[in-house]
């Protein structure tokens, strides 16, 4: 495409507002925020999105969205309880002993269940689980770093009980340290404006809409090498008017000379419609298990022996527009092989809490992504930015990404990432920087930038030395460098610059015969080729952003001009060249950018503010 900006006189003058709301780095925009995004404006006027793929936020009583903290706090106003989750719109609370009547409550609005264990002791109180962090087994180093997690030791002889408060549930692990523990366990259950029904699935509780308020799911035990075992049941049966439910872990694994302790039993409470977490892997060694509450993802291994792979996927806010910059899937590693895996792009739709390697959804090799790199430490990034546009245009559907070891044929080869379901800051993200459009002060619907650093080459025709040419564009190079924060190289030929001006009288530059007829009026001109990137809706108009490529101009050297008025031509003709469209609207007099012979030759805040929005 090509256009034209000209640049007439005419005359006026008013005093100008002060830039009041100049950003500081990085400004979280509240409104933006999604249950799993939070949007940042940056001191360049454009955009960041960081994307989780599982909830970050709850919506208060007041409908807003705050930080969920599943940390572990004191519980100040319940004497019957000592610990709770810091802020979701559940709580969990931990009373000192597991034995206690309703020693453990998960309250929701005004449902709640709480249970005790049967039959334990009370040799120690309820503590936070970071009081393991003296044990070098896996499971303990690793659950002692979870700030969400409170333990009670020795429940029963070599049995440790667990708690994590997660975004969306609350996790039980059972603990069995030794092969002589026992392997049924009964809980008391008491509930409050729900009721308890048990099915194919585990038991559901349901309020008096019958909906369901939280969820009992699929029982399953691990031991410290990984066996994997669901031969874990649980049964709710009812004696007396109250509730209770026995589970009971499969003898012949807990007894296995294979077996290796600690065995953790895994019953998950879920908290329905919490959280929607978007990130399991699955298994090729386990094809029928499910990982969706683990705190790991794993990716590697060999086809045909022991492959895993992970899905992820996270929910992109509407409110990101289709210019994208950059998009970036940071992970983080938490042990073993150093990875060399891609990101593929998922075809077909798949839930967290039920895929499996038997069931797992279909990929495509076309399009993956680069290898991934190193970030900083132990995080790793991939470049998604084609796949998110693709999301975004509506080209493909979002059912996510696939992550795995291009070729799998190493069985040592895999590693273990931190998932979703781990402690902040581990858990993966999706950076989205893009243009959006906060203002708007121009006539046209228009806006360009340059997404390569910009290159000057420009030629004064004539020696007049009363035509300050040389000095206005040096001047409106420096006034436009620190408005966008961008460095404009010179260029030694015209050929290899992407910005050319010509300055000279009207005969000379018509000479050049590069322009149409030079008006006689005239003070420059911007010609320019750009190509679409992209749309973006602003108070009910759309506003096409443009990528600007060559563009040529000139500044014409006329008797009637002094150095300011080339000053403040060149600075406006060059606004065209990096994209600033039309002229400002409403219209303001002061402004370089305006048809005025003003002697103002600084650039107005709204101006800047106004194109940098595009860088
Ligand atoms: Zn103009």
């Amino acid at each position: 495409m090509m256009a034209f900006s000209l640049f007439f006189s005419n005359s006026m003058c008013s005093p100008r507002k002060a830039f009041a709301d100049l950003l500081s780095d990085e400004e979280e925009i509240q409104e933006l925020r999604t249950k799993n995004s939070k949007t940042y404006q940056l001191s360049n006027g454009s955009f960041k999105c960081v994307v989780s793929a599982d909830s970050i936020h709850y919506m208060n009583s007041d409908g807003e969205y705050e930080d969920i903290d599943s940390s572990i706090i004191e519980e100040t106003t319940q004497q019957q309880y000592r610990y709770r989750n810091t802020a979701n719109s559940w709580n969990v609370f931990f009373s000192d002993y597991l034995v206690n009547q309703d020693a453990v409550k998960i309250q929701n609005a005004d449902t709640s269940i709480a249970f005790s264990i049967q039959g334990g002791n009370n040799q120690y109180s309820v503590q936070k689980a970071e009081v393991l962090s003296e044990c070098e087994l896996d499971y303990y180093s690793e659950i002692s770093k979870d700030d969400r997690a409170v333990v009670y030791q020795n429940v029963f002889d070599n049995v440790d009980v667990v708690y994590s408060a997660r975004t969306g549930v609350v996790k039980e692990d059972i603990i069995l340290k030794d092969g002589s523990s026992q392997n049924t366990f009964d809980f008391a259950i008491n509930l409050d404006g729900v009721v308890a029904i048990q099915d194919q699935n585990g038991i559901a509780f349901l309020d008096s809409h019958n909906h369901e308020v939280f969820q009992f799911g699929k029982l399953y035990m691990i031991d410290a090498n990984g066996k994997y075992s669901e031969d874990v049941t649980a049964d709710l049966h009812c004696e007396d008017g109250r509730f209770f439910v026995r589970i009971i872990a499969n003898e012949s694994f807990l007894k296995d000379v294979n077996t290796v302790y600690p065995v953790v039993i895994d019953p998950t409470i879920t908290i329905t419609g919490a959280s929607n977490t978007y990130d399991t892997c699955v298994d090729e060694q386990y094809p029928s298990s499910n990982y969706y509450t683990s705190v790991n993802l794993w990716t590697g291994g060999k086809t045909s022996n022991n492959t895993m792979r992970t899905y992820i996927k996270f929910d992109i806010p509407s409110s990101v527009s289709n210019c994208i910059s950059s998009a970036t899937l940071k992970l983080k590693k938490n042990a073993y092989a150093a990875p060399g895996i891609k990101a593929y792009r998922v075809t077909s739709s798949w839930t967290s809490s039920t895929v499996t390697w038997n069931n797992k959804p279909s990929f495509t090799t076309s399009g993956a992504t680069s290898t991934c790199s190193v970030y900083s430490g132990d995080w790793y990034q991939i470049n998604v930015k084609t796949m998110v546009e693709d999301w975004k245009s509506g080209t493909y559907s979002n059912y996510g990404f696939l992550l795995k070891e291009p070729s799998e044929t190493n069985a040592d080869q895999k590693t273990r990432w931190y998932s979703s379901d781990a402690s902040s800051p581990n858990k993966p993200e999706l950076v989205i920087n893009y243009v959006g459009i906060s203002c708007w002060y121009s006539d046209s619907n228009l806006i360009g930038r340059r997404t390569n650093s910009p290159t000057l080459w420009y030629s004064k025709l004539n020696s007049n030395p009363s035509f300050m040419f040389v000095t206005g564009m040096t001047h409106a190079e420096s006034q436009w460098e620190s408005a966008l924060g961008i460095s404009i190289n010179s260029a030694s030929s015209a050929t290899s610059s992407s910005l050319k001006y010509y300055g000279g009288t009207k005969a000379e530059i018509d000479a050049l015969g590069l322009f149409p007829s030079v008006p006689t009026n005239n003070l420059g001109l911007t010609q320019y080729s750009y190509s679409q990137w992209g749309t973006i809706s602003y108070n009910g108009s759309t506003k096409t952003v443009m990528i600007m490529s060559s563009t040529t101009g000139y500044i014409v050297d006329r008797s009637d001009m002094g150095t300011n008025n080339y000053k403040k031509t060149c600075t406006h003709e060059f606004g065209h060249a990096l994209g600033w469209i039309g002229h400002p609207s409403p219209s303001q007099p002061t402004w370089v950018m305006q048809q005025g012979i003003l002697e103002n030759t600084v650039l107005a805040e709204n101006e800047k503010k106004h194109l940098l929005q595009a860088y």
